[in-house]
């Protein structure tokens, strides 16, 4: 499985903007999980990336800080064709699947459904084991963690872990990729130096 982070707060490209926000997209499932906070900066990071609009299926928003929603009209307009997962917070809207509760999204994809009445995670299957993928973790990485174990043991872990210090709760993952507005990352980097990954726009992640 292929992970390409399109926006975040760092970027590991010169020739790409970082801003406050993320998004990253799986080629395999044309899938964009958020979308970042600034559209124009979104749509010039994937043009880098060689992602083009028309190719995206599906979006899968995480919650709705804008953050994270801020290039969803932007793609809409450029591909109407999009479909998009939102949890309940989000609020409904034309081409819109309100993912109520856990469970399997599509092929190879699950939700944690929304947690805390604000935030639903991403879970990706992939040969070496499934793919955890969150937006802010507001709910708390530890409960996430907790929810996306019903889908089965869970090999990576990618996005923004905010305040998250319950740092036990990542034993075991193999690979940690705590970016966006991860607030400890020196420490989650300290406790698992052989785990730990770098994010940033530009980072491509095979698993
Ligand atoms: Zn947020
Ligand atoms: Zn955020």
């Amino acid at each position: 499985m292929r992970i390409e982070i399109v926006y975040d707060n760092t970027s590991q490209r010169q020739d790409m903007k970082a801003a406050w926000g993320f998004s990253a997209y799986m080629k395999e499932h044309n899938l964009l999980f958020d979308t970042g906070g600034d559209e124009e900066i979104l749509v010039e990071n994937m043009k880098k990336m060689g992602i083009h609009p028309g190719e995206i299926k599906y979006v899968f928003i995480s919650h709705p800080h804008w953050d994270h929603i801020g290039g969803l009209d932007k793609l809409m307009e450029l591909n109407p064709d999009i479909v998009v997962y939102a949890p309940p917070s989000f609020g409904e809207d034309k081409n819109i699947i309100v993912v109520e509760e856990a469970g399997k999204i599509m092929s190879g994809i699950y939700s944690t459904g929304e947690l805390n009445g604000i935030e639903q995670s991403m879970i990706v299957e992939s040969n070496k084991g499934n793919i955890l993928l969150v937006g802010c973790s507001h709910p708390g990485v530890d409960r996430i963690i907790e929810t996306a174990k019903k889908f089965g043991s869970i090999y990576a872990i990618i996005g923004g872990f905010h305040d998250f210090k319950k740092f036990d709760a990542l034993k075991g993952i193999e690979l940690i990729c705590p970016t966006h507005c991860t607030k400890y990352k020196e420490e989650i980097k300290s406790l698992y130096p052989r785990n730990y990954m770098e994010g940033g726009a530009g980072c491509v992640l095979e698993i």
